[in-house]
């Protein structure tokens, strides 16, 4: 039989052989300390936070201090909002944020609206692109902080970050920006960016489940919402989870040298595959931007034919794909990204997402590919 192929990578990646390894000392007798003890057992723990830390602080080109470990992008995102709309709110009232966020930032905006907080949700055009000037015709005195993710997870689409901080800084407002999808893939730099918050996760960089990392611009307050013992500089109280951002700093040590070198091998077996697959299935649709996007997304529609009965086929063919983000594949309910996008319905009900990763090869492609073509020739004689 054969193996099965992994083409959802943008749901998470499986953790490196090297990652496991600079596990193991944190999860045995030898590095099992608590990094807040000032012994000696307590300060082999500590020295690996400083290490991912110091990995991690030179990837973005910030300051040590202002990383914070969490449990993850969803913490992260929760974190950002929540925590600079508690602490600032001399400053104002106003939460800017777009259609096409990830859950924990539009659940996380929702509830900050049930607290009292105004927020404004963006449009995004038919690529799932927000316009610059969106941002700047929202932007009041009362706006504290802007989240605009650095690509979508669903599409893959790349949003014009540095523009947009500029509008935002210009207003005396903060940016914060979710790239837990391009970090992996993409030269993700403070710099770059221009945002004073940033979410990064383990997962989807082939590090561990349940730690992620939060930047914060120094100078800018954050009301934490873990009390206790005022662990990660007061930000998040809790003993750290040793060994996951142990791994975390290996996933990041081992990602830098190789990243530009497998995205640009990763954009080229995807247009590989996309041509084959206009080629191949009349009809097939682009979903996302066609340039700017991430180079392991390809988001694709089938018109006529069902995104669930697609997947399940796929499934029981030996294809591992998604539908949307795999938080809400689960469901049956159209994408809020692809709607946000204005999709008509027979796009919005046939879409399916395949994300490419450090296992793919061409030859996982050529099968999916014929895979696929079979399904697809089934299903429209089904339906004729
Ligand atoms: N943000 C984005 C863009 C994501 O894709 C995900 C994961 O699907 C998350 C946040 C949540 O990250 P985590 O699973 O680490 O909580």
């Amino acid at each position: 039989m054969d193996a099965r192929i992994y083409l959802d990578y943008a749901a998470t990646t499986p953790l490196r052989s090297e990652v496991r390894a600079a596990m193991e000392p944190y999860l045995s007798a030898y590095g099992f300390g608590n990094p807040s003890s000032l012994h000696a057992d307590g300060q082999q723990a500590k020295r690996a936070l400083d290490a991912a830390r110091d990995t991690l602080a030179d990837a973005l080109g910030c300051q040590f201090s202002e990383i914070s470990f969490t449990s993850g992008g969803t913490e992260s995102d929760n974190a950002a909002l929540v925590g600079v709309m508690l602490a600032n709110r001399q400053r104002g009232n106003h939460l800017i944020t777009t259609a096409i966020e990830h859950e924990a930032v539009t659940a996380t905006a929702h509830f900050l609206e049930t607290l009292g907080f105004r927020v404004t949700t963006l449009p995004v055009d038919e690529f799932g692109t927000v316009s610059p000037q969106s941002v700047a015709d929202a932007l009041t005195d009362e706006t504290v902080l802007v989240s605009v993710m650095h690509a979508n997870n669903e599409v893959g689409t790349l949003q014009p970050l540095r523009e947009i901080a500029e509008i935002v800084h210009a207003r005396g407002a903060y940016l914060h920006s979710d790239a837990v999808q391009t970090f992996g893939q993409l030269p993700v730099t403070i710099d770059a960016l221009g945002a004073d918050l940033l979410t990064l996760s383990a997962h989807k960089i082939y590090g561990p489940k349940g730690v992620g990392a939060l930047y914060v611009r120094s100078g800018i307050a954050v009301e934490p919402f873990l009390h206790g013992g005022g662990q990660e500089r007061q930000r998040r109280s809790g003993t750290e989870n040793v060994p996951a951002i142990a791994g975390f700093g290996e996933a990041v040590r081992l990602l830098l040298p190789e990243r530009a070198a497998e995205a640009k091998r990763l954009t080229s077996l995807r247009d590989y595959f996309w041509t084959q697959l206009v080629r191949r299935i009349p009809g097939v649709v682009l979903n996302g931007h066609p340039a700017h996007r991430l180079p392991n997304n390809l988001n694709i529609s089938l018109p006529g034919l069902d995104a669930e009965t697609l997947l399940l086929s796929l499934d029981r063919a030996g294809v591992s794909a998604s539908s949307g983000s795999a938080c809400t594949s689960g469901s049956i309910e159209p994408s809020p990204v692809l709607t946000a996008m204005g999709l008509p319905e027979a796009r919005l009900k046939s879409a399916l997402r395949l994300t490419l990763g450090r296992g793919t090869t061409r030859e996982e492609l050529d099968r999916t590919m014929e895979i696929l073509a079979g399904i697809a020739k089934r299903l429209i004689c089904v339906k004729n």
